[in-house]
Order: C-alpha cells, then structure tokens, then sequence
C-alpha cells in the first residue's frame, strides 16, 4: 500500500534505511552524531503532494543495525528515490546537500560544524558543558541518549559566543535558516544563567528566532529573564509519562527534578510566551502507548504543543539493543498529537521556514488527520495565523 508523506516519514523512522554501496550520495549532508544522537541518520527531504505542506523532512535512520533489515533502501536513477522492496512502491526524494560553511573555521580555529549542524532547516548547537547526568557516579544520564559520547568527540567540547554567532551568521546568510536550537542537558541551577549570553548575542548580532531547550531550574524568574532577552521558544523534555518507566529510562531527571517538576516548569513557560512557542517533547515507542498519549493530552492542556521524537535505539546508547517501536503504534501517536492541537487550536507550523527531520512535527502529521469539516476549520485557523504573525517574526528576525 502507498504511504503518504508523513507516513512514509514514521515508517523510515521506525524500520530504518538501507544504504547500497552502488548508490552514491554526492554532496549530501553526512550523518553527524552531536547533541542527544538523533541526528544521526540520513537526511532527506520527501515531496507531500499537498499544498498544506509541500514538504517534509526525515532524518532516516542508516547506521543502527535495524536499518540494515530495513525494507527501504536508497536508489538513484534520474533522481535520488527511496524503494520499498515489499511491494517496488518508489517515492521520489531530494538529499540536502552538506553547506559549504560547515568545514568553514570559526576565529577560534573551530569548524562550524563542530559548533553547531543543520537538523532540517534550522540549526542545533549543545552550547552547555556535558550534561551532569553523565558526570555522576553512578551514571544518571538518560538511557536513550549519547549527549555524554558526542560532545568533546563529535562536537567542540566548548563554544564560545563568538564561535555561536559566527556559526549562525553564517547558517542564516548561506543557508537561510531562520531559526536556532540551543540545549544543553542538565547542568544543576547554571544552565539557564549560562545560555543567556548567546541568546542576547544571537538576537542582537545575528538576528534569528531562538529556542532553548534546559533540565527545568527551581527559580521560574530566570525563565522571565529569558525572555525578556528575546528567547522565542522554550522546551522541556517531559519524555515518559508513566512514573515506573520514567525512573527506569531517565533515573538522573527522577531522582534530581521529579517528573512534577516539569510539568510545573512547561506551564509557567507557557503562559509567558504566545501559544505555539513552548513546547513538551516526549519519547515515542519505549513506554506503552497509552502513556504517550495521555503525556501528549498532559502537555496540550498546560498550553505547550506536544514534540513526539519516535525512539531511535542510537549506537553507543544503553538502549541501542533495544527494538525500535511499530509503525502502527506510531502512526497512532502522530495522528493523536495533531487532533490533540486541532482540539485546543494551537498556532502550529506558524513560523517560517522551520522543518524539523529528527521528529513527526505536529503540521506533519496534517496528512494523517481524517478530512472532515474540523480538519478545514483548522488549516483555515493555521493559514491566517501564519499570516497574521509574520510581520512579528519579521521584527523578532532583525539584529539589532
Ligand atoms: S538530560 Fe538526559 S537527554 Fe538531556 S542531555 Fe542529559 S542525559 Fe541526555
């Protein structure tokens, strides 16, 4: 049976990519292990056939061993194609290609994309020291991620602000992103104080839309602090809704903060920022879905929009053994995310030119809402939103 796009996207997440030798992958984007690790497939970007959302992109996984039993694998005649042996379905693709910035040295001697890399259409940088969770003795660090591996090996252990903005300067003029991911993990009551010079830099030297992604801090005023220096997007990484498994996967986040603490942290974000700019992400596939979906509800009615990453059993994770989650069950999560949005009628997809490869965004997951009278009402609401707010990301995008 054909997928749409959004399906196809789940599915590749899920089962995998194969790579043939035979198939080469020109100038493409190399898969970069940095940040948590879920970047660490092949990025590509798939045609939808729908007006709604031209486009999607997918951070297909090829280096964990699944991939390697995976029923899709990459072709290439006039252009690049993803092939699904089951039944020959072909679905044309595009792949990124590498930016010329990326082995471009930063003034401190850095290359850029030791600072920061392309994860769809904006730009991810871990700006913090190691996550504390990997420094403690025992380990605390979440199951799923290698944060503690990547950065220092796969990613300059220090960034300096001038490494930042000179990387998203360069980012924005070459590649056009209009938008900066900055997280950092778990570094006790400092994170939020130590990310707040390269969020007044960026906003005044570069001119971008900046997300910060932190462990939640006990002091709420620093989140105020924030955005008082212009900060866009804030997002907490709720993960697992379900107490038993939360403390089994992320013991360090259980034992420091306690789940409570994050819930407490995304509503106070959310009510100090316009709807659709805070975020609850959570991790798809290791819990029984019928967490997840309770956790995408939890979120939705603090006033964040849920970020659904489908678990990736990451080489060199304490998970990479694990089985990577059923499509069918994700599916059913994606189209549980979007009619979550469509119920509490979140702005999603409202700024420019932000897509996301290294998870189902909520807009992507339109293509799998049912096409009823709500389903019009909604994309209707979304398109005069976009309309609406451009001129206030136009001003938020200007330096200084
Ligand atoms: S908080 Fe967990 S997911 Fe985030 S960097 Fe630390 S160990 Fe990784």
């Amino acid at each position: 049976m054909r997928l749409n796009a959004c399906e196809l996207e789940i599915d590749l997440m899920c089962r995998g990519l194969r790579l043939p030798r035979d198939v080469s992958l020109g100038g493409a984007r190399a898969v970069s292990r940095t940040r948590a690790g879920l970047g660490s497939g092949l990025e590509l970007v798939v045609p939808t056939g729908s007006r709604l959302k031209p486009y999607i992109w997918v951070n297909a996984p090829v280096v964990e061993t699944f991939a390697a039993a995976s029923p899709y694998r990459l072709a290439r005649a006039d252009g690049y194609c993803v092939v699904d042996d089951r039944d020959g379905a072909e679905y044309p693709v595009t792949l990124p290609r590498s930016p010329s910035w990326y082995s471009r040295l930063t003034s401190n001697d850095v290359a850029m994309n030791q600072i920061g890399v392309l994860q769809g259409t904006y730009l991810g940088i871990y700006v913090n020291p190691v996550c504390a969770f990997w420094s403690m003795e025992p380990k605390l660090n979440c199951r799923f991620c290698t944060t503690g591996q990547n950065v220092g090996a796969n990613e300059a252990r220090v960034k300096t602000v001038s490494d930042v903005v000179e990387t998203c300067r360069a980012a924005k003029e070459e590649s056009g992103i209009t938008f900066v991911h900055l997280n950092g993990g778990f570094q006790g009551e400092r994170g939020l104080e130590f990310i707040k010079p390269f969020v007044q830099a960026i906003k005044e030297r570069v001119g971008l839309l900046v997300g910060v992604q932190l462990a939640p801090e006990r002091n709420f005023k620093r989140y105020d602090a924030l955005v008082a220096l212009g900060v866009d997007h804030l997002s907490l990484c709720v993960e697992l809704l379900d107490a038993q498994w939360f403390a089994k996967i992320c013991p360090g986040k259980a034992r420091v903060h306690g789940q409570s603490l994050y819930l407490a942290a995304l509503q106070y974000c959310a009510r100090l920022l316009p709807p659709g700019a805070v975020a609850g992400e959570v991790i798809a596939g290791i819990e029984p879905t019928e967490h997840t979906l309770k956790a995408i509800d939890r979120i939705v009615e603090l006033g964040a929009f849920p970020t659904v990453c489908i678990f990736r059993p990451t080489i060199g994770s304490d998970m990479a053994d694990w089985a990577p989650p059923e499509y069918t069950e994700m599916r059913r999560v994606m189209a549980h995310m979007y009619e979550a949005c469509r119920r509490r009628w979140l702005p999603i997809g409202v700024a420019p030119n932000i897509e996301v490869s290294i998870v189902v965004t909520p807009d992507d997951a339109a293509l799998l809402a049912e096409r009823s009278a709500r389903f019009y009402w909604y994309e209707g609401y979304r398109r005069l939103a976009r309309f609406a707010a451009s001129p206030t990301f136009r001003r938020r995008m200007r330096a200084a």
